[in-house]
Order: C-alpha cells, then sequence, then structure tokens
C-alpha cells in the first residue's frame, strides 16, 4: 500500500529512516545496500473455487534479510495488500528482530484479501494453498522461515499452516516450529496473543518513567493519569489499550473503521468491546462522544496516541492538529516521513514501530524456541523451585521463631508458569532494548527516537555480516 499518494511508498519510507541512521555510521556503501535491500521476494497467484467459479488471488513472501536465519515475519490479509506493502514489512521485522535481540532475520507475507468477504471456508482453503506454495519454493520451515499472525490473520490462520505444513512433511520433528501465534493445543506458548500489545505497554511505561523526557514534554513521570488514544480495536490495539487502562492510564478515545468514541473521563475498554460485539459497532457507546470521520479521532486531545491498526495514518495533512505529546507506533509505519518531521518538528515523542511493535516476535521466539525443545516453560524446573522456596522459609523462620502468613507463603513460594517466563522475558526484553535504544538516542548524533533505532539495529546486522568476514 502506498503510504501517501504523494510521498514516497512504504518501502522508499523505511530506506529513508535508514539511510538517516546510515548517515551517522563509516561502515563501506556496500555493506549498507546489503543490509537495506530485500533478499528474495516471491509472488504468488493461485486460485480458488468460489460462488461456483474460480477467483485468482494475489499473495507474497518477502525475505528481507538472511544475515541470520530462519528469517520471520507475520502474514497479513487485508485488500490493500502490495509487494511494495510486504517489502517495507519484511524490512521492519529485520531491524525490530535486531533491536531485540532476536535471532531471526526478517520476512513478511500477504495475501490481497478483504476477509470480511470471505467465508471461514474460503479462508480455510486460501490459507491451506498459500501454504502449499511457500512450501513448493522452500520458502517456510523452521529453520528457513517461521511466519506469524499479522493484520486480519490470527491463531486459527497459524493453526491451518502448521497443519498443512505437517500434512507435507509427516514426521519432521521440528515441524511446530514451522510457524508461530499457534493456539496453545497446537503447540503455541501461553502469552503469545497478547505479546505485541503487552510488549507496547512495557515499552511505553519504559518511555514515561524517564523523569527528564516527560519533563521536556510537559508531563509527569510515569503512565498513570496518562490520557490515551488507541486507534483500532483489534489484537494489537485491544490489548494495549487494556494493559495501559490497567495500569492507570485513561482511555479517552477509541476508533475503528466505522468510527471513533470519545470519553474525556475515560472509556472502559472492555465494555466498548462488548458493545460492538452485541451491536457490530464501537459508535454510538453509551456516555462518549461519536467521532466521524473515524481518522478525525487521531487529533482529539490526549496525551498519548496509539496508532494500532495500519501504515500511513499520521500524513502531512492530519500530523499538523494531532494534540497528543507521545505518538506510540504500535502499528508498523503509521507515520508517513513527511508527518514524522511535522510532529518532531513539533517536539513530539515518537516511540518507532521497530522497537514499540517487537513483543509479538519476541514471544514468537519463546514460543519457536519451545517447539523445538518440546517441552512447555517451566516443566523442568517449576516443583523444584518451589521445594528450594519452602526450604529456605522454613529456615528463615526457625532463625526468627516468626511464621509467615499462609497467603503470603503461597506467593513466595510459588515457582514460575511457562506464562510466568513469557511475559518476565517479554518485560526484560523491551526494557532492555529500550535502554539500548535511548542511550543512543542521547550520546549520538541520532537527535530522534527512530533514528536511534534504526542505528541500533543497523550497528547489530553489520555486526553480524563483519564477523562473517563477508565485509573485510
Ligand atoms: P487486527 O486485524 O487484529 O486488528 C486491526 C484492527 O484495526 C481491526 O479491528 C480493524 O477493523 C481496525 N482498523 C482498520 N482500519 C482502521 C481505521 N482506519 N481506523 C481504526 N481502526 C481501523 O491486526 P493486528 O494484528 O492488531 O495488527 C495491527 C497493526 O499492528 C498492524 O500494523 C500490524 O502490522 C501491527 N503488528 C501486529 C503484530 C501482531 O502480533 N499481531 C505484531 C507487530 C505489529
Amino acid at each position: 500500500m502506498a503510504m501517501a499518494q504523494s510521498g514516497p511508498s512504504f518501502f522508499e519510507t523505511v530506506n529513508l529512516y535508514f539511510d538517516k541512521a546510515a548517515a551517522l555510521t563509516d561502515y563501506p556503501q556496500g555493506l549498507l545496500d546489503q543490509i537495506k535491500v530485500c533478499n528474495s521476494v516471491y509472488a504468488i497467484q493461485f486460485p480458488i473455487r468460489r460462488n461456483g467459479g474460480y477467483e485468482v488471488i494475489s499473495a507474497w513472501r518477502a525475505q528481507h534479510s538472511h544475515h541470520r536465519v530462519p528469517v520471520k515475519g507475520g502474514i497479513r490479509y487485508a485488500s490493500t495488500v502490495d509487494e511494495d506493502e510486504i517489502k517495507a514489512l519484511a524490512a521492519l521485522m529485520t531491524y525490530k528482530c535486531a533491536i531485540v535481540d532476536v535471532p531471526f532475520g526478517g520476512a513478511k507475507g500477504g495475501v490481497r484479501i478483504d476477509t470480511k468477504k470471505y467465508t471461514v471456508q474460503e479462508l480455510e482453503q486460501i490459507t491451506r494453498r498459500y501454504t502449499a506454495e511457500l512450501i513448493k519454493k522452500n520458502f517456510i520451515g523452521a529453520g528457513i522461515d517461521v511466519p506469524a499472525p499479522d493484520y486480519g490473520t490470527g491463531p486459527r490462520e497459524m493453526a491451518w499452516i502448521y497443519d498443512t505444513y505437517s500434512a507435507f512433511y509427516p514426521g519432521a520433528i521440528d515441524a511446530m516450529a514451522c510457524v508461530t501465534g499457534k493456539p496453545v493445543t497446537q503447540g503455541g506458548v501461553r502469552g503469545r496473543v497478547e505479546a505485541t500489545g503487552r510488549g507496547v505497554f512495557f515499552g511505553l511505561r519504559e518511555v514515561c518513567n524517564q523523569v527528564d523526557d516527560m519533563k521536556a514534554l510537559g508531563l509527569s513521570r510515569g503512565l498513570e493519569g496518562k490520557r490515551v488514544i488507541v486507534q483500532g480495536l483489534g489484537n494489537v490495539g485491544y490489548h494495549t489499550a487494556k494493559f495501559c487502562q490497567e495500569a492507570g492510564c485513561l482511555i479517552v478515545g477509541l476508533s475503528e473503521r466505522e468510527g471513533g468514541i470519545y470519553r474525556a473521563e475515560g472509556l472502559d475498554v472492555d465494555a466498548v468491546v462488548q458493545f460492538q460485539k452485541e451491536t457490530k459497532s464501537i459508535v454510538n457507546f453509551p456516555g462518549a462522544r461519536n467521532i466521524t470521520p473515524t481518522n478525525l479521532t487521531l487529533e482529539a486531545d490526549c496525551d498519548i496516541l496509539i496508532p494500532a491498526a495500519l501504515e500511513g495514518q499520521l500524513t502531512r495533512d492530519n500530523a499538523p492538529k494531532i494534540r497528543a505529546r507521545i505518538v506510540a507506533e504500535a502499528a508498523n509505519g503509521p507515520t508517513t516521513a513527511e508527518a514524522e518531521k511535522i510532529l518532531l518538528d513539533r517536539g513530539v515523542l515518537i516511540v518507532p514501530d521497530i522497537y514499540l511493535n517487537a513483543g509479538g516476535v519476541t514471544v514468537s521466539y519463546f514460543e519457536w524456541i519451545k517447539n523445538l525443545s518440546h517441552v512447555r516453560f517451566g516443566r523442568v524446573g517449576k516443583r523444584f523451585e518451589e521445594a528450594s522456596f519452602e526450604r529456605m522459609l522454613s529456615a528463615i523462620e526457625k532463625a526468627t521463631g516468626r511464621s509467615f502468613p499462609p497467603e503470603e507463603r503461597l506467593k513466595i513460594v510459588r515457582g514460575a508458569d511457562e506464562i510466568d517466563l513469557v511475559n518476565s522475558g517479554l518485560e526484560e526484553t523491551m526494557i532492555t532494548a529500550y535502554h539500548q535504544v535511548h542511550e543512543l538516542w542521547k550520546f549520538t548524533r541520532a537527535g530522534d527516537l527512530r533514528t536511534a533505532a534504526f542505528l541500533s539495529a543497523l550497528r547489530k546486522v553489520a555486526a553480524t555480516y563483519l564477523e562473517l568476514g563477508i565485509f573485510p
């Protein structure tokens, strides 16, 4: 999808950001060129039977960088999918994985369909055929290319992909690791569904915990009390809004395709979703003001604006009217290059997609490890851990002559389950990566968080190539 009719395309925009960071390095031009290009693109056309006839479906898989394998990236189902968009998203995956130290190259897939126009059986047929096409060209496999969910897809589609793959490779011991984001019953990991939203929350919390940065924006430290607007109530938007609300944010605005709603005193995210289920729309939610057309929600009053739908949402037209002090990019590529310049000039802090929405691929990495090791996180050590804590508490009680209340005892003694380990690994990843990026922002000539994030990624990818001795 082109980002703006007159401006650079999505992939060109990503490369503009890359070039800005590359200008701060002294790597050989050939190395920079190699990192920037999209290594392989597979364009696919296949027929499906529909409405008594045939329909040709267009799809893509792009592998941006093989500096580490497997390559990894989601599969998107949308009527706006095109090759440029898939290449851009694959490139973002390369940089994202590097920023959060997930040892994969970047990839992305897309199928040009409006999911709302197809039955579940047709979606299954399309997903299975798309997977078969990837298998034919060796574009999928635990050590080759590992898809995951993205816009318009979820655990259901990932289960179909896994099932199709295992039918082609009966007995392959690593088959489960050919795709992530699967349902837990099909080898998925607990916490993957909400991982991107949870990662956005962890990242945003860290951003807001930096006193000096908040002071410069005229905001107080911490997430509590911040007024937040979220665009898109899908997987990423819903979970982000929910975790932010739980942390004490006021969710003042929410928007979906059909329109937006605003309530200065805050909206209850689950109540809005329940209302949406019942009425098929968030518009007319009791107590809230409607905003139409939906994109005007982006311009409403708030401290933090979280685009969590699609790319190209903040443009040169609406950027001057954005009232948020922080734009937190939960979606991929929501800010055009022109909008970015306007927002930065206005002193808005943009927390870039390649850092902020990396929680999904981080937990996908955990799922891949789980699938390859064939053991649930926590299974081996949990009881041993609990017994050790028990022994320690008993020793303390014996030494002090005081005993812990049963409730407190239970809390201290409890060993980690899979979900605890996944969430703690995600939290650690998002915090560590933010400080690496933050340091580059503050102590280089990066100038803004996005350039710092690209610089962080570029250095790590370049180091891999240099270690391989390809570029002496
Ligand atoms: P999703 O399909 O679950 O949800 C997207 C939502 O946005 C839908 O509810 C849709 O109706 C809504 N939407 C579409 N156009 C809109 C508009 N103009 N205004 C308001 N709402 C609109 O998709 P998702 O998985 O939540 O992905 C959202 C974004 O996050 C995408 O950019 C995706 O690439 C990115 N992302 C997703 C993941 C993941 O794990 N799913 C990981 C990283 C990044």
